[in-house]
């Protein structure tokens, strides 16, 4: 393979001999000269190729590439004589390997808006946009490999097929080969043992639970993958399909959970800022031009920890007039959630010992009674990023939370297990991958994250 665009803008224009591949972005022409701006998406900038419009090797070519056409050149790399760049390449041969017509090919306007390219999320990679919102999703992935990695964690693969429901909610999206016009039935009901796994089953919508039986084995772990919730809503921080991921430590209570989940988010955007300064350039100066102080603040700050019951008094003492009324016992809105971040401390903030009503049936129940050792971190612009708890480690305990809540414990045997034969204190949190990358580039639609976007009413690709 060629030298990418990334590596060739790093050497001098001294004249020596390169060749460049890639797709022509922009296409500006003279009388005697065109200049061809060439993207390989190796990073946000472009290589310019400076072709004579008379040259016989390749001027029969010249008026075929368009935007959009996908092109070898060689030539040699030279001093830029424009602003903007150091070097340029001076083309002596040009290979076309695709036309891309202008009257058929849909990215001819230097911008275009998010809504539109949704519609082609095939060919939006090929924008600025798209072309750094990938690069920093590859890197951030890179660094929470590495940051747990550093740290002794083992990477660990749970299941995306399961038999039972982590969070007891109803948004799970059912696994059958059972043909859905007319199942078996069994007295009037789904007849599931003869449906392919003998029984009900869904896409996981988290993989603590099994992250929990090698936590409380391996000691130290996380999970790393997709996971899949039927989000009836259309919101901007809501997919159906995304990537979380959920370390578990045994040997860790909540306060443990809580340093090393504002350790990692630090981790990972000081290893966006290090090693993407062009895509956090771009977008700093096109999205957001408050992001790259945002993520510097966020670096520098230590994250506020206040318990539930405190956020909620301070809710109600503070004279807004939230769409959602708040008073103990309710479950934070995102509204509530901004406004305590943004308004009142202007920072992240981590909010504990919710009631426990509002949440699993595995969190380690408080002393009161009332509350839960859970701990939701909070940040500006988005609300919840990170939920988390230290886990019940208590058999009887457990056992008792889940008969008060409707679950059947034969059904959580394993997980039960792991509180009858060596139990330990542990803890963990679930953090949505395309949350933190919509904080880290600013993009404001959680759709513009992932490549191809799964959402309620939208599967087009
Ligand atoms: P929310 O109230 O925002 O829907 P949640 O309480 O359902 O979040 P958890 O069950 O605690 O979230 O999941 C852990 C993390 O996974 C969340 O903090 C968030 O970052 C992320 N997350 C949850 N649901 C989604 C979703 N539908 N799309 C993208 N990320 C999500
Ligand atoms: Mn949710």
């Amino acid at each position: 393979m060629e030298k990418s665009v990334k590596e060739i803008m790093a050497l001098p224009g001294d004249g020596r001999k390169i060749t460049v591949e890639g797709w022509v972005r922009t296409k500006r022409e003279s009388k005697s000269v065109c200049f061809l701006e060439i993207s390989d998406g190796s990073t946000v900038h472009n290589l310019q190729v400076v072709a004579s419009r008379e040259d016989p090797r390749y001027s029969a070519l010249i008026p075929r590439t368009a935007t959009g056409a996908s092109l070898r050149v060689t030539g040699s790399l030279v001093a830029s004589q424009g602003s903007g760049q150091s070097v340029e390449l001076a083309a002596e041969e040009i290979h076309l390997y695709g036309e891309a017509p202008a009257d058929t090919y849909p990215l001819q306007k230097k911008r275009h808006s998010f809504e539109f390219l949704r519609e082609i999320a095939h060919l939006r990679p090929r924008t600025n946009t798209f072309g750094a919102v990938a690069r920093v999703r590859s890197a951030m992935s890179f660094a929470i490999h590495k940051f747990f990695n550093e740290r002794g964690f083992v990477y660990v693969h749970t299941p995306i097929i399961t038999g039972n429901d982590c969070e007891g909610a109803g948004n799970m999206f059912q696994v059958t080969t059972l043909p859905l016009e007319g199942p078996p039935l069994h007295e009037g009901k789904v007849d599931y043992s003869q449906d392919f796994f003998g029984k009900k089953a869904s896409l996981t919508v988290s993989g603590q639970l099994e992250g929990e039986a090698y936590a409380t084995a391996l000691t130290k772990i996380y999970t790393f993958g997709p996971t899949f919730r039927a989000e009836n809503s259309n919101t901007s921080r809501h997919l159906a399909e995304f990537w979380m991921i959920e370390p578990e430590m045994a040997f860790c209570d909540i306060n443990g959970n809580m340093d090393i989940a504002e350790e990692f988010i630090k981790y990972i955007f000081s290893h966006v800022l290090e090693h993407c300064p062009d895509d956090m350039d771009f977008f700093n100066s096109r999205i957001d031009k408050e992001i790259i102080a945002t993520i510097g603040n966020i670096i520098e700050s230590r994250f506020e920890r206040i318990n539930y019951t405190s956020a909620v008094e301070l809710l109600e003492k503070s004279g807004e007039s939230f769409e959602f009324p708040v008073k103990w016992g309710i479950d934070l809105q995102s509204e509530h959630e901004r406004f305590i971040t943004e308004k009142v401390y202007k920072k992240p903030v981590i909010i504990t010992d919710y009631p426990k009503g509002i949440k699993a049936f595995y969190m380690k129940q408080n002393d009161d009674g009332k509350t839960v050792r859970a701990m939701d971190i909070l940040v500006p612009r988005l609300g919840e990023i990170i939920g988390g708890s230290e886990r019940e480690a208590d058999y009887e305990k457990l056992r008792a939370r889940m008969a008060e809540m409707g679950l059947d414990p034969k059904e959580y045997w394993w997980y039960l297990d792991l509180r009858r034969f060596g139990t330990v204190p542990h803890s963990g949190f679930g953090l949505g991958f395309e949350r933190l990358i919509q904080f880290a580039t600013g993009m404001q639609n959680i759709r513009d994250v992932i490549p191809f976007p799964r959402c309620v009413n939208t599967l087009d690709f």
